[in-house]
């Protein structure tokens, strides 16, 4: 039998965070909240049913992890314990000194798992081509929301009717401009609020969308956390000659 898949960003965040609640102990696999994550990590989308062995993040699996974490601890003094893996230490030392971040991560993952069962056939097997720097189930919910066909309308449409055109806010591109006719009314929609404090019932105002060129949309997204349109603003004018 092949090994189940590695623990991805989201699936760790979610570790992480009950690591901390626990007050920074390994719980056993009889533990409640052990039996409770492991339900949740069986439910989240991320890895398609093909690759998940009977125990899949099964409650030992949880605990396991939770024991990953105590040896990464640096409060930690006791030995024996399996190391975790490079993802396991980025994570820890990402949110470690920001317990606050880490709860509300792993609060706007667990509550988006409502709305990932209801479209799970839109994306059941997540693809890897894509980057999913903040985790995937919550650039998901990000994609989700900018793909809202009514509010980008909406947007859209009150920008035109304001400006006369739909340019990039961060560099300035036009589709119209470059494109002509075919390019008349494109522009990609970014939403702005921080991924990590994204949540399924969020309701989209159109003040949290920009309109952004495909290519500075890319660019954004490029960091963790991603970019606000101000900083991509300057960077492009600092690169500009
Ligand atoms: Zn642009
Ligand atoms: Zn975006």
């Amino acid at each position: 039998m092949s090994k189940n898949p590695n623990w991805t960003r989201d699936e760790l965040i979610l570790a992480l965070a009950q690591f901390f609640h626990a007050g920074r102990k390994q719980l056993d696999a009889n533990h409640p909240e052990v039996i409770q994550l492991s339900k949740l990590l069986n439910r989240l989308p991320i890895h398609s049913t093909e690759t998940r062995n009977a125990d899949f993040r099964n409650a030992q699996g949880v605990s396991m992890k939770l024991g990953n974490f105590l040896s990464i601890d640096p409060h930690y003094k006791g030995k024996g314990l399996k190391r975790g893996g490079k993802l396991d230490r980025e994570v820890w030392n990402e949110f470690a000194n920001d317990i606050e971040k880490l709860k509300l991560t792993a609060a706007s993952i667990s509550k988006s798992v409502s709305w990932v069962a209801e479209t799970r056939a839109e994306y059941n097997a997540i693809s890897d081509d894509d980057e999913f720097l903040e985790g995937k189930i919550l650039t998901r919910l990000h994609q989700r929301k900018e793909r809202n066909r009514k509010a980008v309308e909406q947007k859209k449409k009150k920008v035109l009717q304001e400006t006369g055109t739909l340019e990039c806010e961060a560099c300035g591109f036009d589709f119209f401009k470059v494109y002509g006719k075919i390019g008349y009314g494109f522009a990609e929609c970014h939403h702005t609020v921080p991924i990590s404090e994204l949540v399924a019932d969020h309701k989209t105002r159109l003040s949290d969308l920009v309109i952004l060129c495909a290519n500075c949309h890319r660019m954004i997204h490029k960091s963790r956390p991603m970019l606000a349109v101000q900083e991509l603003r300057a960077i492009i004018e600092s690169n500009r000659q």
